[in-house]
């Protein structure tokens, strides 16, 4: 098969198409013909070096693909060979025609979301969902700010927050940006390139604040972000890339919490409860993952580039 392989660490060009063979599943195995792969920034900090997971070279990147089951290993019992699904991370990696998962990572596509789309599930939905509901418990009539709500993990954040009964407000940093947030739910929508944002935030609360952030990107913003809160307060931090200052006495002011994750550490429990939450809002039609750009595989580089780029529309999708 074709697949992406990174046989060193460094700029997106380590990203090269090469022929290698497809892989077999084992017992409790599942081997699904991808027809999409999500990209996601983690995929381009890990191809750097950088990441705190470092994977054995040469790997494969890529957690979230959609497609067909082509296969599966002896004991499996929960999907079947013709199965529309999705991943939740993979063994052998996304960015490649064929992916081997074991059966608790393939989870089931409903038609009504595309193949494309459905490469955008696992990592933005199942981080806005444990954002804001195993985190933030954001609850009905909270006023929500999703600060950096025009990518994948915005986006998601905003439908699933509207859906809940939230108001929800959410930033971008380009006009085409603002426009997609608020299409997608958000009742007011505010650019985060512009000097004067976090004032119009505030004054659209009345002075009284925010009762949730979802923040994209703390280094730059989670000392603002403490400023912008309601009594009881909370800051979920979901991205962050580099450190930042924070005056503690906001938080104490507030009763204010901030809290951080990363999506592989939620609990078998907490995944099970993401899986059962993303099921029923798929179906619900409430998860309407928004494809931006799509590539074909080859141009996995281009990919990696543009992820980390401004002016982010929903998903990057690779197409093998
Ligand atoms: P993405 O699709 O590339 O979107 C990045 C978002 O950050 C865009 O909305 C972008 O807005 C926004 N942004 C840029 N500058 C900003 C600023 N100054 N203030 C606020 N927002 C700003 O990435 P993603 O997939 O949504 O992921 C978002 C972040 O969460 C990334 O850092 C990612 O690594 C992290 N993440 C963490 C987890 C976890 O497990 N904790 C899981 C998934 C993602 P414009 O481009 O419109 O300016």
């Amino acid at each position: 098969m074709k697949a992406i392989q990174v046989q060193a660490f460094g700029s997106p060009e380590v990203l090269q198409l090469r022929e290698i063979p497809t892989p077999q599943p084992a017992a409790g195995q599942v081997l699904v013909r991808v027809r999409a792969a999500g990209v996601n920034p983690y995929d381009a900090y890990m191809r750097s070096g950088s990441y705190a997971i470092k994977p054995e070279l040469p790997y494969t990147p890529g957690s979230d693909a959609a497609g067909i089951v082509e296969t599966v290993g002896a004991g499996v019992k929960g999907v079947a060979k013709g199965a529309r699904v999705y991943t939740a991370t993979t063994l052998s990696g996304a960015y490649a025609e064929y992916a081997l998962a074991v059966e608790a990572q393939v989870h089931p596509l409903p038609e009504r979301i595309s193949f494309t789309q459905g490469a955008g599930v696992w990592v933005p939905y199942g981080t806005a969902f444990h954002a804001l509901h195993q985190r933030a418990h954001g609850r009905r009539g909270e006023t929500l700010l999703v600060h950096g709500a025009s990518g994948g993990v915005g986006i998601a954040a905003v439908q699933l927050a509207r859906a809940a009964g939230l108001r929800v407000f959410g930033t971008a940093g380009s006009e085409r940006g603002a426009e997609l947030v608020r299409r997608e739910g958000a009742s007011e929508v505010f650019r985060h390139d512009q000097p004067d944002y976090l004032e119009k935030i505030m004054t659209a609360t009345a002075g009284r604040g925010v009762d949730v952030i979802l923040e994209m990107l703390a280094n730059v913003n989670l000392g603002h972000d403490l400023k912008l809160l309601a009594q009881n307060g909370r800051v979920v931090v979901i991205g962050s890339r580099g450190d930042v200052t924070i005056t503690p006495r906001d938080l104490m002011a507030r009763r204010a919490s901030i809290s951080a994750f990363t999506l592989w550490a939620t609990t078998e429990a907490e995944k099970q409860e993401i899986f059962a939450g993303l099921g029923a809002a798929m179906e619900a039609g409430i998860v309407r993952p928004v494809v931006g750009r799509e590539l074909p595989l080859a141009q996995a580089a281009e990919a990696h580039r543009a992820i980390l780029e401004p002016g982010a529309y929903g998903k990057i999708v690779l197409i093998p």
